[in-house]
């Protein structure tokens, strides 16, 4: 498999940021993963190269009808110096799904994931330390014929490309403020809400801007449909715990299905928590807040592994969960999944892959 990977070497290797001003996606390392396809010939010429920008025709169809679909997940330095991943065949199997629902070719899932492994391999002296820090891994695939016919387009691009991201809390797990948008909508069932594609973050940010106006940090997704039952956060996947039980939307076709989310029912149910995938109404929510049953809400997802809600603001309310703070649930959920992560925990789960 190592033949098949071209290389192109860079002239010169860039200096690494600071960690303490990483950011989220604001630092890229010298090299890429770049792979071609055209029909008749399939995906071919797979090779890293610098990274750099590259030439692309003002009428690849990506710019105008949008087949372009990404993934995201980490790399991890454990303390004892090994690299690892989480779960990485998962995000190519949903990357492969992604392009399959946008008529787009999917991936040889050997190959591509060979890909992460060797670009991350030369990479590594790019994996940030400090605890939180990690490498943050970006595949995604365009559509890159040049034309205008609605129609899936016979050429595409693969790339990967990584970039150090910090911590996403600084020291401590900071609960953040939801907005249930009750006027926008995310997704439809038949739609595409259940694939990551670009589209749908493009269609997300007017609700997101308008919740940050009002003072939230991030928008709770209700059903396209009857705007009545609860979707998912942002890039973030919904929990409450009711009741001393764990609920979170099933998946119903519109909303995306978490790897952090399949982690996280997976963990609870070991732990003897009963959880119920299922429909649930924010009225539900709203009531069994009001009769202090939820304990806890909390987001689940790759860039912050675990999201504390402290507020929902549901029918021109604002109700407020674990006084603000973090629970229990939410915080045992974050460490024992960042110290599998990192290595400091054994992976019974046999989540990790090392490099
Ligand atoms: C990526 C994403 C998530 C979280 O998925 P993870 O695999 O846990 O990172 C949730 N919702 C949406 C809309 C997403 O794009």
């Amino acid at each position: 498999m190592n033949k098949l990977i071209e290389r192109i070497k860079v002239a010169a290797r860039k200096e690494k940021p600071d960690s303490a001003s990483l950011g989220f996606g604001q630092y890229f390392t010298d090299y890429m993963f770049v792979m071609d396809y055209e029909e008749g010939r399939g995906w071919h010429d797979p090779r890293i190269t610098p990274y750099e920008p590259f030439t692309i025709d003002p009428s690849a169809s990506v710019f105008h009808y949008g087949q372009a679909v990404f993934e995201g997940l980490k790399a991890y330095r454990a303390e004892d110096g090994r690299v690892l991943m989480f779960r990485p065949d998962q995000n190519i199997k949903r990357l492969n799904k992604s392009c399959r629902r946008m008529s787009m070719p999917p991936l040889d899932e050997e190959l591509a994931l060979e890909a992460l492994i060797q670009l991350v391999e030369l990479e590594k002296n790019w994996i940030p330390r400090e605890e939180g820090t990690s490498l943050y891994i970006r595949p995604f695939v365009i559509a890159t014929e040049p034309s205008l016919g609605v129609r899936p387009s016979k050429k595409y691009k693969f790339m990967v490309v990584l970039t150090p991201v910090g911590s996403y809390y600084g020291d401590q797990l900071k609960p953040i403020r939801i907005y249930v948008e009750d006027e926008y909508v995310r997704a439809v069932s038949g739609g595409v809400g259940d694939v990551k594609t670009s589209g749908n973050y493009a269609a997300s940010l007017q609700a997101q801007q308008k919740a940050e106006e009002l003072g939230y940090d991030q928008v709770l997704w209700l059903d396209g449909v009857e705007k009545k039952y609860a979707e998912e956060v942002g890039s973030m996947n919904i929990f409450f715990i009711i009741n001393g039980e764990a609920v979170t939307p099933a998946l119903n076709g519109s909303i995306l299905g978490g790897i952090t989310r399949a982690s996280v029912i997976e963990l609870l149910k070991s732990w003897g928590m009963r959880v119920r995938e299922e429909r649930i109404s924010i009225d539900d929510i709203y009531q069994a807040a009001k009769r202090g049953e939820v304990s806890e809400v909390f987001g689940t997802g790759t860039a912050a592994v675990i999201s504390p809600v402290g507020a929902l603001h549901i029918h021109g309310e604002t109700i407020e969960f674990h006084n603000g703070l973090i629970g229990e649930v939410s915080e045992r959920l974050y460490e024992t999944i960042t110290n599998i992560q990192r290595g400091k925990e054994q992976d019974s789960f046999r989540w990790v892959t090392e490099i």
